[in-house]
């Protein structure tokens, strides 16, 4: 069964206190105000993750991750976080293929495959991320610069291992712009994702497959969004910082 996720990615903002008192904020607004079967998801700078680790365990519907990892298993990589100390930690998620990892660290789709890879051994669930630029929405090529992420990022991996990523369409234009996609255009995007997932795994596993939107979504468009027949969710950004925000968004499902 496809699951409704809501995940929120921090990025490099928060110091430590200010991050476990957002946690712990919406740790609480989760148990009183979510009432569907959605998860939630937190995606946090690493500093946080042990401690917000500890306040969500038993909270059935709060996931931690983090939001990069190295691909090798260990050595000599300073500065580098590998995919088995985020989980043992107790996360159990990785944003992988963020635009801002694209473009800032250069970070191709061969190198995402491995990070995909290092992921997966570790049960960590991959959160992978696509989506085309200004310029290649407006020269009409994003359909194919969408299916060449999906194909040199994931398409490698077994059906029984694909079934475990949870796949962002998040176009580039639209990440902490104000722009948002229209739900008519985010939703052509994410039924061509499906196709392309169908023609390479089945219509099953298609079907089953999260695949949720990111970019510039807040409490005012998530609804309209969410109502499209392929958007499972959301991955949040800026509106991930503000509890009563991510709240209001998360619980875009409790209907
Ligand atoms: C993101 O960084 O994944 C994102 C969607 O950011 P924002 O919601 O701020 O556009």
């Amino acid at each position: 069964m496809r699951k409704n996720i809501v995940a929120g990615n921090w990025k490099m903002n928060l110091d430590y206190e200010q991050g476990v008192s957002l946690f712990s904020e919406i740790v609480n607004m989760v148990k009183d105000e979510v009432v569907g079967s959605q998860e939630v998801v937190v995606c946090s700078p690493a500093i946080h993750l042990s401690s917000i680790a500890k306040l969500s365990s038993g909270v059935n519907n709060v996931h931690i991750g983090a939001q990069n990892i190295h691909e090798a298993e260990s050595g000599a990589y300073t500065g580098e976080i590998s995919a088995s100390q985020v989980k043992s930690v107790g996360a159990n998620h990785v944003i992988l293929g963020h635009s801002e990892r694209r473009a800032f660290f250069k970070e191709t789709d061969a190198l995402l495959a491995e990070k995909v890879n290092a992921a997966l051994k570790h049960q960590l669930t991959p959160i992978f991320c696509i989506g085309e630029t200004k310029e290649e929405r407006e020269s009409g090529r994003f359909f194919d610069v969408i299916k060449t992420q999906l194909e040199a990022g994931l398409f490698h991996l077994s059906a029984t291992d694909f079934e475990r990523v949870v796949l962002a369409y998040e176009p580039v234009w639209a990440i902490g712009t104000g722009l948002t996609a229209s739900p008519e255009q985010a939703q052509e995007v994410h039924a061509f994702i499906r196709k392309t997932v169908a023609e390479q795994y089945g219509e099953a596993i298609a079907e089953d497959t999260s695949i949720l939107y990111g970019g510039s979504c807040n409490p005012s468009n998530a609804q309209n969004l969410f109502s499209q027949k392929d958007i499972d969710g959301g991955l949040i950004g800026g509106a991930s910082l503000k509890s009563r925000d991510f709240l209001d968004i998360a619980k875009v499902f409790n209907a």
